[in-house]
């Protein structure tokens, strides 16, 4: 069952004669199985005009009407909960700024109304949720489902945020570095279709990554792999957060940068000095973009992505740099990989980590389908 539900996400539309092609199932295995995903919405027949004859032919695909998934994402700053169809189109988009907001007491008080609300509003129109996804800073304690000590998130070491989602609001419930769920979000939802091996850096407040590889999360033996943001890029720069020196979230984040410019606070008004020609502005511009070569070479030559994919809130000041970038890169890279580099902007801009909690709960329904059910029979 979890093959084929693997096959139609991939191709979004296909017959059942392209499944057996697909799959080497039997005709009659095919025609038992997509009979009881139809029978559960999980998918769908519909006609589709195919080849250059214009034959009408039945195709499958998901069923976006029975159900919903919810993905939330818990940042330093903001809070953003959306809500998807089985195609993963977003139905729904709520955000509420938190930057005055401290601890989980604080941000339970948003979010508990929040989610009661959008849960009665689902249930209401007739639709079921299959689960909740939650994107946090991490790194995580993934056995106690818990955080373990996020740098400049005061009030959440060791809360147990599954947990008390699970309690609170009575759903399937996975939680997830920020980082690796917007690197999700591009292997379901987004630019990983058709790709096995990614690389997710998320640029903002810190530099996370989210390592896909074989299309699955690799987080390491302590749940650190993928922590581009603390590659030493600087052999005697400043103390980092996690303990390291020089780490290329101290000189590429949003604070990092704004700390090698006198100029001002804030990125509007580093991108307008470097519009006006600002001769440090400019400086500090250049050794932002040559922080960020040297992190991707290096992204490169750990990971041999075949897809590297950015966002975060720092990326829109990067965009009109990116082209000059890959150039500089190809000629850093082995010579026989450097037509393949391949960088492109998050699909889902600032929306990346809330799709992406809400693609775990896609993903656990792609290869357990019956347990996801289940579970869902029994909460
Ligand atoms: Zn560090």
């Amino acid at each position: 069952m979890s093959e084929v539900l693997e096959r139609i996400w991939q191709h979004q539309q296909i017959s059942r004669v392209e499944l057996v092609e697909h799959t080497g199932l039997t005709s009659g295995t095919i025609t038992n199985l997509t009979h009881e995903l139809i029978e559960l919405k999980l998918i769908r027949e519909f006609e589709a005009v195919s080849g250059n004859v214009g034959r009408r032919r039945v195709m499958l695909g998901f069923d976006p009407s029975l159900y919903r998934i919810i993905g939330l994402d818990i940042g330093r700053a903001t809070l953003e909960i959306v809500v998807v169809d089985l195609n993963g189109k977003i139905i729904k988009t709520i955000e509420r700024d938190m930057s005055d907001r401290k601890g989980p007491d604080d941000y339970f008080e948003v979010i508990d109304p929040l989610m009661n609300e959008l849960k009665r509003e689902i249930e209401t129109a007739g639709h079921s949720i299959l689960g909740l996804g939650a994107g946090v800073p991490g790194p995580m304690d993934y056995s106690a489902g818990s955080l373990l000590d996020p740098p400049n998130f005061p009030g959440w070491k060791g809360f147990p945020l599954q947990r008390t989602l699970e309690e609170k609001f009575g759903l399937v419930t996975l939680i997830e570095d920020d980082a690796r769920t917007s690197a999700m979000a591009e292997r379901w939802y987004g630019l990983g279709r058709s790709v096995q091996d990614l690389v997710f850096i998320t640029m903002g407040i810190g530099i996370g990554g989210g390592v896909v590889h074989g299309g699955k999360i690799v987080r390491g033996t302590n749940g650190l792999c993928g922590q581009v943001g603390h590659m030493t890029i600087l052999l005697d720069g400043k103390i980092c957060d996690c303990g390291n020196r020089g780490c290329w979230e101290t000189v590429g984040s949003i604070p990092g940068i704004l700390s090698r410019w006198s100029g001002g606070n804030t990125m509007e008004q580093l991108k307008e000095a470097i519009r006006q020609g600002d001769a440090e502005a400019l400086e500090c511009m250049e050794n932002t973009l040559g922080y960020l070569e040297t992190a991707l070479i290096n992204v490169y030559n750990m990971y041999d992505p075949e897809l590297v994919v950015l966002g975060g809130r720092l990326y829109p000041y990067l965009a009109d740099y990116l082209l000059p970038v890959q150039n500089h890169l190809r000629s850093r890279l082995y010579a026989f990989a450097k037509d393949r580099l391949r960088i492109e902007p998050s699909t889902f801009g600032t929306s990346q980590s809330a799709v992406g909690a809400a693609a775990l709960l896609f993903g656990f329904l792609l290869s357990e389908p019956v347990r996801l059910l289940a579970l869902n029979d029994g909460a």
